[in-house]
């Protein structure tokens, strides 16, 4: 693993980072912005997209008892009286009967409106599933909700997954996609947001194995991080008390990173028991047991699932990364990300825009683009290039210069970390960042 110089990252200096590099922006910033909802640039898409799809990799195609699926948006209003969101979803909240302005209880201290002055009613549940409508007429029977959560496709599609997939119980079903909560407070850059995207996954197993899979998903969820990088001090796991758990969970737990601001949730791992299957059966009258070939059996599967925010592991994964080192006019700021989270691999970077040194570089850019995310960047002087390449993360930077054409034919390899540069014959290039990125990765992963 890299080392690394502060620990001390501000979330200024991760905001600033993510609008000057393309990570991050704020939506509509034209129009002055849209609250606490945010768009990722041209960097940031590769960084979340690597994050995504390792995610899947690890939680879907590496194994054999876990299908995805991908489900919409919008569902049967019916879904969301099952599963209790309905009911069940909800702040306390004050409204103010001059602006009618909502707040949290908590954070008013007397009756007055702190935006208006005016005054505040008592305290009412205000669900925070986002509605809409749907189809020509705007009234209560077109109503449909912006579904809070991915877990209830999965719980809905049960039977349908299992029977087409032929899988037998324990086996899980994993969706990533959008989900919509109407937070009152929201906050911290990308952390809690009223749009975000989900990873989750729905383990469905037999009753009484649920403590034993409960252990096994959580400290699989907890490697997944620490395997990709993030250090194993920013990391931990924290069991919710009787009171904090929702109204399915029979156990569950965050997995913390500690966020410049504090410790926060990346990922809960829930033990939802039979909660979800036995309500929509019995809602929609569609059997979703579960008969077990093996045991001559039938039951109804409990479920353990993690749920992790792609959003929240992007902020987690760009927070323990970024790192400053030096002073003055020597200082850096580099993200020393694993490489199969950096947004790039490789970067080529030409020594200037010089006639004869274009067509090489362009040649070898072709032939690292199909191997590795590779950018290619010939504008500014060549020490800026590289602090540009560092302030995104990418590991390599190979740099095509007048020896390369005139002398050896070799090229430089310049590494983000120690700032270390070989030289290396220009037929031999794709081994030798191969080897070096090998290298690297296991340095994050001794074991
Ligand atoms: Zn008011």
């Amino acid at each position: 693993m890299p080392e690394y110089v502060t620990d001390n990252t501000t979330l200024e200096s991760l905001v600033s980072l993510a609008k000057r590099r393309g990570f991050i922006f704020q939506s509509s910033e034209i129009y002055g912005g849209l609250g606490s909802v945010w768009d990722y640039g041209p960097v940031g898409v590769e960084l979340k997209r690597n994050i995504k799809e390792l995610w899947w990799k690890s939680f879907v195609r590496d194994r054999e008892d876990i299908v995805g699926m991908d489900a919409s948006i919008l569902m049967h209003p019916s879904v969301w009286e099952a599963s209790g969101h309905l009911d069940n979803f909800s702040d306390p909240l004050v409204q103010c009967g001059s602006c009618d302005r909502r707040f949290r209880e908590t954070n008013v201290k007397d009756k007055t409106c702190p935006e208006c002055g005016g005054t505040l009613g008592d305290s009412r549940q205000f669900n925070l599933m986002f509605k809409t409508f749907m189809g020509p007429l705007e009234n209560t029977s077109s109503v449909v909700y912006m579904r809070p959560e991915t877990a209830q496709a999965m719980f809905v599609n049960f039977d349908n997954v299992q029977t087409t997939s032929r899988k037998k119980i324990p086996f899980g079903i994993a969706q990533i996609g959008k989900s919509f909560r109407n937070e009152i407070t929201p906050g911290n850059f990308t952390y809690r947001t009223r749009e975000f995207e989900q990873m989750e996954m729905e383990f469905f197993c037999e009753p009484e194995t649920d403590e034993k899979w409960y252990k096994y998903w959580t400290e699989f969820s907890r490697n997944w991080f620490t395997s990709h990088g993030i250090r194993e001090s920013k990391i931990r796991i924290r069991k919710h008390t009787k009171k904090e758990l929702p109204h399915y969970s029979k156990a569950s737990s965050d997995i913390e990173f500690n966020f410049p601001w504090g410790w926060g949730e990346l990922e809960t791992i829930s033990n939802r028991s039979d909660f979800d299957l036995i309500s929509h059966s019995k809602k929609s009258g569609r059997d979703l047991s579960y008969f077990d070939p093996d045991k001559n059996k039938r039951y109804t599967p409990y479920v353990v699932e993690p749920a992790m925010g792609a959003d929240r592991s992007a902020l987690a994964f760009l927070s323990d990364a970024y790192d400053e080192e030096g002073t003055g006019k020597q200082k850096r700021t580099v993200l020393r990300f694993h490489p199969d989270i950096a947004p790039f691999q490789v970067a080529v970077l030409p020594l200037s825009r010089n006639d004869s040194l274009v067509p090489t570089a362009r040649s070898i850019y072709k032939s690292l683009i199909t191997k590795f995310n590779t950018q290619y960047d010939d504008s500014q002087s060549i020490g800026r290039r590289y602090r540009r390449q560092d302030e995104i993360g990418t590991p390599l930077c190979v740099t095509i210069d007048f020896d390369t054409i005139q002398k050896d034919n070799s090229v430089t390899i310049r590494d983000r970390d120690d700032m270390g540069q070989i030289r290396v014959d220009k037929e031999k290039i794709v081994e030798a960042i191969n080897d070096r990125i090998t290298r690297l990765k296991k340095s994050y992963n001794p074991k």
